[in-house]
């Protein structure tokens, strides 16, 4: 039983950023019962630290604050050809995250049984049928559970084998109108010049403004000043911009893990279950997790309503799996460019069914399809290589 001195709450959540304030938004307007809600994070969250963006073709939760959509995607492949896809009936969404921060909050503010507290979570416990968070600002009791969204994923930084999604993004205004803001490049492969897979990302929100992230699928992170001299001459290579040209408006970066967890699946049985990036809900093959988020998180308050204790937090069908390792697996080990991946799936397949591949839902026979477009060889070695670290050889 918690003690008489240490705030109790029926749910404790460990990190108010994406995955803790979806979580709390869905836990809100469900039928779960509560007596009190706390969510604890270090940051003030209210600035426009990321910017999310996913893919859907059908209405999502957080519509509302989309702050442009595009139904036209560029691909651009490192032998200059650029084809431009109308992705319809998806469209590419972006959401700017102070916008959603402020959306969620005052949500969630109306309800008085949820409360937000600015301090450093240092660790978790237990204690009898309760768990423990331990903060800065003392001891907090969840009677029910603890949705850690803080904690580290295994993905090491400095590890060439850990294949992360790293880039810097920068949001310019150009003194000129210059841009299409009708259409995004999801990829753009005509500066990938090394081995590893290297693109940039260019999302045009108006004639005059645009988000430019030089992107990288690979094991080793660079200097900052490296990202930002590529989109410099990005920027003057593609679209004939010289510093005097364009005003920085903002910056963002981020380091992403493409790898997949070995961790036991959670199911809701857990007294801490974590969730978010610390969950392993990114997408490892394409570092996107925002919608993934939502859905996994809805589907995780509807097994809460209907008790169903038994229920997997994160379940990734085993076939899928096995073709994110693969997949994985040719990103780091080079022996085909990235970009040649990428460039054969999107010349040789219709865009929606990318789409619709890289959020886990095509059948199998649509999967087998899309892997007989990408070069064979590759695939097969990184195939091989895994079905054989899987033998269970005595390991030393
Ligand atoms: C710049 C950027 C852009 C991205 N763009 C996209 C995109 O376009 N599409 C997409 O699908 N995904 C995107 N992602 C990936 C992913 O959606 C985000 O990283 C997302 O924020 C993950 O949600 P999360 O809740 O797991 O982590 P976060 O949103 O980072 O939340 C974790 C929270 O925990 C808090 N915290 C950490 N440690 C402690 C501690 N010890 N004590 C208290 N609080 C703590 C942090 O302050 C933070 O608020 C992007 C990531 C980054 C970094």
């Amino acid at each position: 039983m918690p003690s008489h001195h240490q705030p109790t709450y029926t749910y404790i959540l460990a990190g108010g950023g994406m995955a803790g304030l979806s979580l709390a938004f869905y836990l809100n307007q469900s039928s779960v019962p509560f007596d009190s809600i706390l969510i604890i994070d270090q940051a003030e969250k209210n600035t426009r630290d990321k910017t999310w963006c996913y893919w859907s073709d059908q209405p999502e939760t957080f519509d509302a604050v989309v702050q442009h959509s595009w139904n036209q995607l560029w691909f651009h492949s490192f032998d200059n050809r650029s084809d431009k896809f109308s992705i319809l009936p998806f469209s590419y969404r972006k959401i700017q995250s102070d916008s959603w921060y402020a959306f969620i909050q005052k949500e969630l503010k109306q309800n008085p049984k949820i409360q937000f507290i600015q301090t450093k979570v240092l660790g978790f416990s237990y204690q009898g049928r309760c768990a423990q968070v331990r903060t800065e600002a003392g001891d907090f009791t969840a009677t029910e559970k603890i949705f850690d969204s803080i904690s580290a994923f295994p993905c090491e930084l400095e590890n060439p084998q850990h294949l992360k999604q790293h880039f810097v993004g920068l949001t310019i205004e150009a003194n000129f109108p210059i841009f299409d803001p009708a259409a995004a490049h999801l990829f753009d492969f005509r500066i990938a010049h090394t081995p590893a897979c290297e693109f940039m990302y260019v999302l045009p929100t108006s004639d005059r403004i645009a988000l430019f992230e030089h992107t990288y699928f690979s094991g080793q992170l660079k200097e900052k000043q490296h990202y930002l001299d590529q989109i410099k001459a990005y920027l003057f290579g593609a679209y004939g911009l010289s510093e005097d040209d364009y005003l920085v408006l903002e910056e963002e970066s981020g380091i992403i893990p493409m790898t997949l967890s070995e961790a036991e699946p959670q199911n809701l049985h857990t007294k801490v279950i974590q969730i978010g990036t610390s969950g392993g809900f990114v997408k490892s093959t394409t570092g996107y997790s925002f919608l993934r988020t939502q859905r996994k998180l809805k589907e995780l308050v509807a097994n809460l309503q209907t008790k169903h204790w038994g229920a997997p937090v994160n379940e990734t069908k085993p076939f899928k799996r096995w073709m994110d390792r693969v997949f994985l697996q040719v990103l780091v080990d080079q022996k085909i460019k990235g970009n040649k991946v990428f460039e054969s799936l999107f010349q040789k397949n219709r865009p929606q069914l990318i789409l619709r591949f890289l959020e886990e839902q095509t059948t199998m026979w649509e999967d087998l399809k899309l892997m007989t477009s990408v070069p064979t060889l590759p695939f097969m070695q990184a195939a091989f290589k895994i079905a054989l670290a899987d033998l269970p050889f005595p390991k030393k």
